[in-house]
């Protein structure tokens, strides 16, 4: 019985296989819903609490939670170390790099009992480069790369899309500290790589882009865009003039090459409407000598950092994967992201019901033997069901595998009917064909 509690059943689960609700309509209407919001509420992963921000449900959590994994890897794989910095930063740090005017608006902030002002973190370079002026270091200590994931908070002029704009969302941010330009650049290299091997393992396809560098500031900066129309931002691509950027920087700094801009030659620019899911800015010395951030060289002197900043929209990529994946009435999701794997529904209650479920059962202890697998597999015990019926839920769940116990799941071999979800594909298996399997 011990892996009896790694048995998920549907019935128990806080999922009610809801339905459309109306409030969803009135959004649709106006245009600050699109399918991936649609599909998500309707699904129950995310449910609404206030305007722009959204509660994370079981599945929206598994889903982040292994964004969330593969993103740990990858920046420990560069030698990340992970903190968690507080929400709150003091007014004084942010009128200090002069972003308490600039980001405007955009700031939540609040006082506390003593008036002081504060603001809900919505980026950290104030906080982690005061943390870095706090500290001793000493040259041998770097390169220092710091990241976290938590909550950000941004007063959006215009909240849309649910997790695709919203006021309060999960970000994945890298802060780094080097000895000087060079060795920053290093740095911008090595993790604008990690940041490839995410983009590539999510398997989604994506552009890298170069990018405006807005009101964090720094002189190098690109840019990771899904896309998709829903995305706010244009992209410029050009395989002949090898232009990737965003439309934004053409218009700023007018860096569009000549050959793209005369229409008589044969170039083959395209603008495309993407989502910007991550961005790499090298900052160099920008916040260190505001706060006299430094490190101590070979030569004892107290030099400034080079930095740079790495953000990655966490909730944003989990809802635009599901954007460009899905179809009008069904989730999709990258395998890797998938709240659950894999979704086994038992043939209707009859005379031999119970068998079936028993069957259930059975299968799922086996796959969740493999730790990998451990609450990955569901079990739809809703037994009056049809399996027809339940499989609509099913596919509309979009897991990777849906596996049917009919008939043939009772007879010696047993054979079990398996849909691979995102290639439309039915094969009947046996067990060990099914265990090979995920
Ligand atoms: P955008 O251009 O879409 O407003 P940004 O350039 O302001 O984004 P950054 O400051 O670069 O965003 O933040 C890093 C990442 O955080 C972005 O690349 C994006 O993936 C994510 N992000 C930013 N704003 C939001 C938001 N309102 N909701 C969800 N994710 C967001
Ligand atoms: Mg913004
Ligand atoms: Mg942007
Ligand atoms: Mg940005």
């Amino acid at each position: 019985m011990g892996s009896y509690c790694h048995r998920r059943y549907v019935s128990r689960l806080f999922q009610n296989f809801g339905k459309l609700q109306p409030k969803m309509k009135t959004e649709q209407e106006a245009g600050l819903s699109c399918n991936s919001h649609k599909l998500m509420l309707y699904n129950d992963i995310i449910a609404p609490s206030y305007f722009g921000g959204f509660h994370m449900l079981p599945l929206g959590v598994r889903a982040l939670e292994k964004l969330t994994r593969l993103v740990d890897q990858e920046m420990q794989t560069v030698g990340g170390q992970k903190i968690a910095m507080t929400t709150l930063a003091k007014e004084s740090l942010w009128q200090k790099s002069g972003r308490w005017e600039t980001a405007g608006a955009e700031l939540f902030t609040l006082k506390d009992r003593q008036k002081h002002q504060f603001c809900l973190g919505p980026t950290h370079e104030e906080l982690v480069t005061q943390l870095l002026a706090n500290n001793q270091v000493s040259y041998k200590q770097l390169p220092i790369r710091l990241y976290q994931i938590t909550r950000k908070f941004r007063d959006e002029m215009a909240p849309k899309y649910g997790l695709l704009r919203g006021r309060e969302f999960e970000m994945k941010d890298m802060y780094t500290f080097d000895t000087n330009k060079d060795t920053a650049l290093e740095t911008y290299n090595a993790v604008c790589e990690a940041y490839d091997r995410i983009f590539d393992r999510i398997g989604v396809e994506y552009v890298k882009v170069s990018g405006a560098t807005g009101l964090i500031g720094g002189d190098l900066s690109h840019e990771y865009h899904y896309q998709t129309d829903v995305g706010q931002d244009s992209v410029l691509l050009c395989d002949r003039c090898e232009v990737k950027m965003n439309k934004e920087l053409a218009a700023v700094d007018g860096s569009l090459p000549s050959s793209c801009q005369l229409p008589a030659t044969d170039c083959e620019l395209q603008e495309r409407k993407g989502i910007e899911v991550g961005h790499t800015f090298y900052l160099g010395t920008k916040y260190s000598s505001i706060f006299n951030a430094a490190y101590r060289s070979q030569e004892g002197q107290n030099i400034h950092y080079s930095m740079c900043c790495f953000g990655l929209g966490m909730t944003r990529i989990i809802q635009s994967t599901v954007e460009v994946l899905s179809t009008e009435n069904n989730l999709r999701w990258p395998s890797l992201i998938a709240p659950h794997q894999i979704y086994i529904i038992p043939k209707k209650d009859g005379p031999r019901g119970s068998e079936y479920l028993a069957a259930a059962g059975s299968l799922s202890d086996s796959f969740t033997q493999r730790p990998h697998l451990r609450g990955e597999v569901v079990i739809d015990d809703r037994m009056s069901m049809t399996i027809g019926r339940r499989q609509v839920d099913a596919d509309r769940l979009g897991y990777p595998y849906i596996v049917i116990l009919g008939v043939k799941a009772l007879e010696s071999p047993a054979l079990y009917e398996v849909v691979n979800v995102a290639k439309g594909e039915t094969t009947f298996m046996s067990e060990d064909q099914l265990m090979a399997l995920a």
